[in-house]
């Protein structure tokens, strides 16, 4: 039998499009009831036109503020929200209007998530063995021996003890139930693992030490990653695209190094400016960039380019018109009524 690690690194492209994700125009709109009949009244986008693409084998990072959309386009993606509006193609296949049969029965083995807090999604009256044979048993994959090893196999990818098998959810520290959860999202061998905030609630040291098995696991399993978090360090240190999310828009994606080194975007310049960094001799220091006002609701969300309620270079273009979301430069993509 092969083992998963073998299966994975097996995989080949199968599909013509240039990308293994491509997310175009995506929205999700929830409504807001009220009164008595509990009648819509309006809709909170929180996902309102995003775009975004993924290569087979790369990290996407996606970072914004808290609210800016970035873990309900990441649920939405592998539809445990319905999208309101958009196409998600994966393997050059549109899956953004399939039955939630044929979704569970063949692109959920494909796409998988990781959640900030595994336990929350852990029965814990189930020990370990019984959380990891649940994938398989919902699929009706392999022998009862078989998911054995493959789980012996799992335990170890994730750097656990045999003896773990056994163990119960609450015997876990946080650091290792990320190790569960990575464990559990490997499980069927996925092409696409959604990470939404999944180092956030941990300590720094811990944060190293599942970033870098995250990584150690891409490299052996082929593993494709779209990143989720609101923390520029840890984004940089394990993309290698970025996008940025402002109220439910992508505003700006391009390579890291691009962004990193040459923002476009006023909201990422922003955003950047509050990166501390080392002083280098001969380098000037990066000048603050402090945003007034609050974010806005994405109930309500301000007419033409988002942004324009807090944006320091403002034209009056931006209160009218939504800036498209076009390629300025090879690969790095802003929306800005500046370029
Ligand atoms: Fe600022 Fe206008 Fe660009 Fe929006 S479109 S980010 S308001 S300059």
């Amino acid at each position: 039998m092969k083992t998963a690690a073998q299966e994975n690194v097996q995989k080949t492209k199968t599909y013509d499009s240039e990308y293994l994700l491509e997310v175009k125009n995506l929205k999700k709109h929830f409504p807001i009831k009220a009164g008595v009949f509990q009648r819509t009244v309006g809709h909170v986008k929180a996902v309102d036109g995003v775009d975004m693409m993924v290569k087979q084998g790369e990290t996407l990072g996606i970072v914004g503020e808290s609210g800016c959309g970035k873990s309900t386009a990441g649920r939405t993606i592998i539809r445990l929200y319905e999208p309101t509006d958009g196409s998600i193609l994966f393997k050059g296949k549109d899956i953004s209007h399939l039955s939630e049969k044929h979704m569970r029965t063949t692109v959920r083995k494909d796409i998988q998530m990781i959640f900030q807090d595994p336990y929350a999604s852990m029965n814990p009256r189930k020990t370990l063995k019984a959380i990891l044979s649940e994938p398989y048993i919902t699929h009706n994959m392999y022998s009862k021996k078989e998911r054995e090893e493959r789980m012996e196999d799992l335990l170890d990818k994730v750097g656990f003890n045999p003896s773990f098998i056994n163990r119960y959810p609450h015997e876990f520290s946080g650091g290792q139930r990320q190790r569960v959860g990575i464990a559990r999202a490997l499980a069927l061998n996925p092409d696409l693992i959604i990470a939404d905030e999944s180092v956030s609630a941990l300590d720094v040291s811990i944060q190293a030490q599942i970033i870098n098995l995250m990584k150690d696991l891409q490299d052996e399993f082929g593993l494709t990653y779209i990143f989720i978090s609101h923390d520029l360090s840890v984004v940089r240190h394990i993309s290698d695209r970025v996008g940025v999310m402002y109220l439910g828009k992508m505003m700006e994606l391009a390579s890291k190094n691009s962004l990193f080194s040459e923002p476009l975007h006023p909201y990422t310049q922003a955003l950047l400016s509050a990166v501390p960094v080392p002083r280098k001799k001969g380098v000037a220091r990066r000048e603050r960039i402090v945003l007034q006002g609050e974010l806005p609701s994405p109930a309500n969300p301000p007419k033409g380019c988002v942004f324009h309620t807090r944006c320091p270079m403002a034209k009056d273009i931006c209160r009218q018109a939504v800036p498209e979301f076009k390629e300025i430069k090879k690969e790095h993509f802003v929306a800005c009524h500046l370029y």
